[in-house]
C-alpha cells in the first residue's frame, strides 16, 4: 500500500520499522502464545524499548511526543504482521491519553513513564452488565468518605485486567446540587481490597482475556480520581476517541494480514489450469476487501489527525465513522480470505479461521456498529431518535 499522500516520510519510516519488528515475530509467534495460554510479553517489551508503545505520550514523561496518528500506525503494522496487540488500545491510547491530558503532575509522573515504556499496563473498564451500549445507565458509583473515595459497582468484558497493574474505571459521582450522576475516572490498583475479577470464557483466540469485575466498597485515595470531578464527560470522550481510532487500526491491521495471506495463496494454488487468483470470483472480492481497508484507513487517518490537532468534537464523528468502516472492512476481508483458502481456510496450519471471531470484536467493541449508525443518524443527519 502507498502512504505518500496523507503520511509524512517519518510516518512511512515508522511503518517500515514497526513492520520489521512485527515480521521478526509474525503470526506463528502470536498463535503459539495463544495456544500456550501466555501473553505477547517478548514483543510487548521489545516494542516498548523501541519507543513504539509510547509514541503518543509526552516526551517529558518518556514518550515519543507524537499523537494517536503514530500510535495507530504502530498497532496497524503489528496487526498486519499477524500480531494485533489489543492492550495497545487501552493502555497507552485510552489510559495514557487521559492521564497525559487531565492527570495531576503526580499522576503523570507515577504512570506515564511506565505506560510509555510498556513496563506498566493499564486496563480500561466502562462496560457494565446492565448498561451495555447505553452508557447513561452506568451505575458504578463513587462516594466520598473524608478524603477517600468509595467505589462500588460491576463491570463486564474488561480486557487484560490480570496483566494490568491497574484499571481505569469509569464510575459516577453524585452532583451535590442536582443529585445527578456525573461520569468520573478512577485508577484502581490490581490488588485493591474489594476489587475482584472473574474470567469470562470467550470463543476468541487472543492472548488478552476478558473479565467481569466486582468493586465492593473499594476504598481509594483522593488522588485515584483522574482529572476534574465536574468535567467528567469531556474527559471521558478525550479517551474514547483514541479508543475508536485504535480499534480501527486494530481491525485494518488484521484485515490486511488476512488479505495478504489470501493473495499469496490465490497466486499459486491451481486446481484447474491456472491459479485460483485468476478467477474473478476469487480476485474481485479480494480487490474489494483491499479497497475497503484502504478507505477505512483514510478515515482513520482523518480522525487521528483531527484528534491530534485538538479538535475533539470533529474527531468524535470521524472516529466513529472510521471505527465503523474498519470493523466492517475487517469482517469482510477475513471472511473472503478464509473462503479463498477453501478447506485450508479452516485449518490450524493456516491460522486464518481464528480471525473470524477476532475481526468481529471490532464490529461490536468498544461501540457497536448499530450505535455508530444511531450516532450518525442523530448527530450528523439530524434524524429523530428511536430510543
Ligand atoms: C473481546 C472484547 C473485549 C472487550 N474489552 C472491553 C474493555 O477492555 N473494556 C470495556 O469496558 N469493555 C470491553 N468490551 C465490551 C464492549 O465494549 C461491549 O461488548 C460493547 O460496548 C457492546 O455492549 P454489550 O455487549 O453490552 O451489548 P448490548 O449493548 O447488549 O448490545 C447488543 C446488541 O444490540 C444492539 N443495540 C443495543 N442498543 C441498540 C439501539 N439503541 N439501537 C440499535 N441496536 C442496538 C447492539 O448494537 C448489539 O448488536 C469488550 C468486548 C469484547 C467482545
Amino acid at each position: 500500500m502507498s502512504h505518500a499522500i496523507v503520511e509524512t516520510e517519518e510516518h512511512h519510516d515508522l511503518r517500515a520499522a514497526v513492520a520489521a519488528l512485527g515480521g521478526r515475530y509474525g503470526r506463528e509467534y502470536f498463535t503459539s502464545v495463544v495456544r500456550d495460554g501466555k501473553h505477547t510479553d517478548e514483543l510487548w517489551a521489545e516494542a516498548g524499548k523501541l519507543g513504539y508503545l509510547g509514541v503518543n505520550l509526552p516526551e517529558e514523561f518518556g514518550g515519543g511526543g507524537g499523537g494517536i496518528t503514530e500510535l495507530a500506525i504502530v498497532l496497524e503494522e503489528l496487526g498486519a504482521c499477524g500480531c494485533p496487540l489489543l492492550m495497545m488500545v487501552v493502555s497507552p491510547a485510552i489510559c495514557g491519553t487521559v492521564i497525559a491530558r487531565f492527570g495531576t503532575d503526580a499522576q503523570k509522573r507515577a504512570w506515564l513513564p511506565g505506560l510509555a515504556a510498556g513496563t506498566t499496563k493499564m486496563a480500561f473498564g466502562i462496560t457494565e452488565p446492565d448498561a451495555g451500549s447505553n452508557s447513561h445507565r452506568l451505575t458504578t458509583t463513587a462516594r466520598r468518605d473524608g478524603d477517600d473515595w468509595i467505589l462500588t459497582g460491576r463491570k463486564v468484558f474488561v480486557s487484560g485486567v490480570d496483566i494490568a497493574d491497574a484499571t481505569l474505571v469509569v464510575g459516577r459521582t453524585e452532583d451535590a446540587r442536582t443529585g445527578r450522576l456525573k461520569p468520573c475516572l478512577f485508577i484502581v490498583g490490581r490488588d485493591a481490597p474489594g476489587f475482584s475479577r472473574r474470567r469470562i470464557a470467550m470463543e476468541l483466540a487472543a492472548p488478552e482475556k476478558q473479565f467481569e469485575l466486582v468493586l465492593d466498597e473499594v476504598r481509594l485515595p483522593a488522588d485515584a480520581l483522574v482529572g476534574d470531578e465536574d468535567a467528567g464527560l469531556l474527559q471521558l470522550f478525550a479517551g474514547l476517541n483514541p479508543e475508536r481510532v485504535m480499534t480501527a487500526a486494530f481491525a485494518i491491521g488484521m484485515g490486511r494480514y488476512a488479505v495478504t495471506r489470501a493473495v499469496d495463496y490465490a497466486r499459486t494454488r491451481a486446481v484447474w489450469d491456472r491459479p485460483i487468483g485468476a478467477h474473478q470470483a476469487i480476485a474481485h472480492p479480494l480487490a474489494q476487501a483491499h479497497i475497503e481497508l484502504e478507505l477505512a484507513r483514510l478515515m482513520t487517518q482523518k480522525a487521528a489527525s483531527l484528534y491530534d490537532a485538538g479538535d475533539d468534537a470533529g474527531a468524535g464523528e470521524a472516529a466513529n465513522m472510521a471505527k465503523y468502516a474498519a470493523g466492517e472492512a475487517a469482517v469482510h476481508a477475513v471472511d473472503q480470505a478464509v473462503h479463498t483458502l477453501g478447506g485450508n481456510g479452516l485449518t490450524s496450519e493456516y491460522g486464518l479461521a481464528s480471525l473470524i471471531t477476532a475481526a468481529r470484536v471490532a464490529r461490536v467493541a468498544p461501540v457497536s456498529r448499530e450505535m455508530i449508525l444511531n450516532y450518525v443518524s442523530h448527530q450528523t443527519l439530524g434524524l429523530p431518535k428511536s430510543y
